[in-house]
């Protein structure tokens, strides 16, 4: 419609020439306008830019800053756990060093201990009581051998074993009390043992060979570990059959001697 209007007016020479000054006028000014906007954005990019660049300066630095601390903290982590290490090393050794010592006091508190072997008369059943040379801790091992749940004389052997050695003192028959023969010499552990089962045999023979409502006191100063005595021990009891077994214990013991542990030629 603009379009058609403009085309008619034109015909005329005065308005061709109005048109002509009006057309560059706004020319000019769009160019005028244009430039100015040009330069408007111009002037905000660089505004932009400046502020950019600005930015970006300060975004290293803080980036700088950053990766500066990261790596003092990375030095106070690794430092800490170093620390963190150490203690864990220390607090480790400490607990081996108390393991240790609780061991060692254990052995010192049993370096010394001497056993005394009981047998009950009723279902010939052995026991062994350990005491410190201080006395203030005794162990019991035991039933071995031969032995009925039921049992009524051993059933509370931490109370019968003393009561049967203080019913021997009392008679003043400690004597009596078979133990092995003392041999300052070194030996192995078998051969203490057999020294210690040859002293158990022969508490064994002073026994009356019937069977009774006590507990026997056999034999006492046994020094050794009591655990290979008491072993071979129990087996030979166990297997004994008779109704009073004394006789084939003590064999069984004198058997196993001859076997495992000649005397030596003196
Ligand atoms: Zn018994």
């Amino acid at each position: 419609m603009g379009g058609r209007v403009w085309s008619w007016l034109l015909e005329f020479a005065p308005v061709r020439e109005a048109v002509r000054r009006e057309v560059r006028a706004a020319v000019d000014r769009v160019m005028d306008d244009t430039e100015s906007a040009q330069a408007k954005q111009r002037e905000r990019h660089r505004t932009t830019l400046d502020q950019s660049q600005h930015e970006l300066v300060e975004l290293r630095a803080k980036v700088a800053e950053l990766l500066g601390a990261n790596t003092e903290l990375r030095g106070e982590l690794a430092e800490r756990d170093e620390a963190t290490q150490r203690e864990a090393e220390e607090r480790e050794e400490f607990a081996h060093r108390l393991v240790r010592e609780q061991e060692a006091a254990a052995v010192q508190q049993w370096h010394g201990a001497t056993t005394d072997v009981f047998c009950c008369q009723t279902c010939w059943s052995f026991w062994f009581l350990s005491t410190t040379p201080d006395r203030t801790s005794c162990m019991m091992r035991g039933p071995f051998g031969r032995y009925d749940m039921g049992c009524s004389v051993c059933a509370e052997p931490l109370m019968v074993l003393p009561a049967t050695k203080s019913v021997v003192y009392r008679k003043g028959a400690e004597d009596r009390v078979s133990r092995p023969i003392p041999d300052d010499g070194v030996r192995s552990e078998i051969a203490v043992a057999a020294a210690e089962l040859d002293a158990i045999a022969e508490g064994l023979t002073r026994l009356p060979k019937v069977s009774s409502r006590t507990t026997a006191w056999v034999a006492t100063g046994l020094i050794g570990t009591p655990d290979l005595p008491a072993k071979v021990l129990g087996e030979i009891s166990a297997r004994t059959t008779m109704a009073v077994p004394l006789d084939g214990i003590v064999a069984g013991i004198r058997a196993f001697i001859e076997v495992r542990a000649p005397r030596q030629p003196s």
